[in-house]
């Protein structure tokens, strides 16, 4: 599968403290994507979903993992790697969290991997990213977004999750790169981007 990176502990995507993995490949082109450099699978490498596996069990093995965040990218373009990934990750914890563009009513539609996929995660965010609805909501890129519930053992802390008024944004810096995980104001990229230029400090998209 084509993987970008693997953070942890994450809690600005989600309750708790997270794994969140981002998935390589969209062709939707949202204008304003804060993620543009994850369109193209060109330079990355399709690692096997065991691979990936693997090391997030041995991550699991010092680490309290409370859930799973899976974004990109638009995951569902890799849909039968994703049900892998989600099949190994519930030996974990099944509060599983998955962005997709793609409206629930369109998955449901499509044969494949798509409704095994549905059946196994705990909660969908759905729908396009819509820069003019961007409110900077937790979970909600945009606010034609919707956090949908599937597995509702998991109602109270995703309910206490979205009261906060705003996203929560959690800032990491390692190797010389910084990274800031959560949703975002429209402007923070380049912001950011322009601030850093100033300490000579590159941020994620930098490569
Ligand atoms: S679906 Fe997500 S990753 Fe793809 S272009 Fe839209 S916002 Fe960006």
């Amino acid at each position: 599968m084509y993987i970008d990176q693997i953070l942890y502990p994450i809690e600005s995507l989600g309750p708790g403290k997270r794994m969140a993995i981002w998935l390589v490949g969209c062709h939707r082109g949202c204008k304003g994507c804060s993620n543009p450099e994850l369109w193209s699978t060109e330079g990355h490498r399709d690692v096997p979903v065991s691979a990936v596996l693997q090391t997030i069990h041995e991550i699991h093995q010092e680490n309290q993992i409370d859930g799973f965040t899976i974004t990109g990218g638009e995951p569902m373009e890799q849909a039968e790697e994703l049900l892998a990934l989600i099949l190994g990750l519930r030996q974990i914890s099944r509060d599983i969290l998955v962005f997709s563009g793609y409206r629930i009513e369109e998955l449901l539609k499509r044969k494949g991997a798509f409704s095994m996929i549905l059946e196994n995660i705990a909660v969908l965010v759905d729908g396009a990213y819509c820069e003019e609805l961007n409110e900077q909501l937790p979970l909600r890129g945009s606010s034609n977004q919707r956090v949908l519930l599937i597995d509702t053992t998991f109602a109270e802390p995703y309910a206490d999750y979205l009261r906060q008024e705003h996203s929560p944004t959690q800032n990491m810096y390692f190797d010389g790169v910084t990274t800031s995980v959560g949703i975002h104001r429209k402007e923070f990229r380049d912001e950011l981007k322009q601030k850093l230029q100033k300490y000579g400090v590159r941020s994620v998209e930098d490569g």
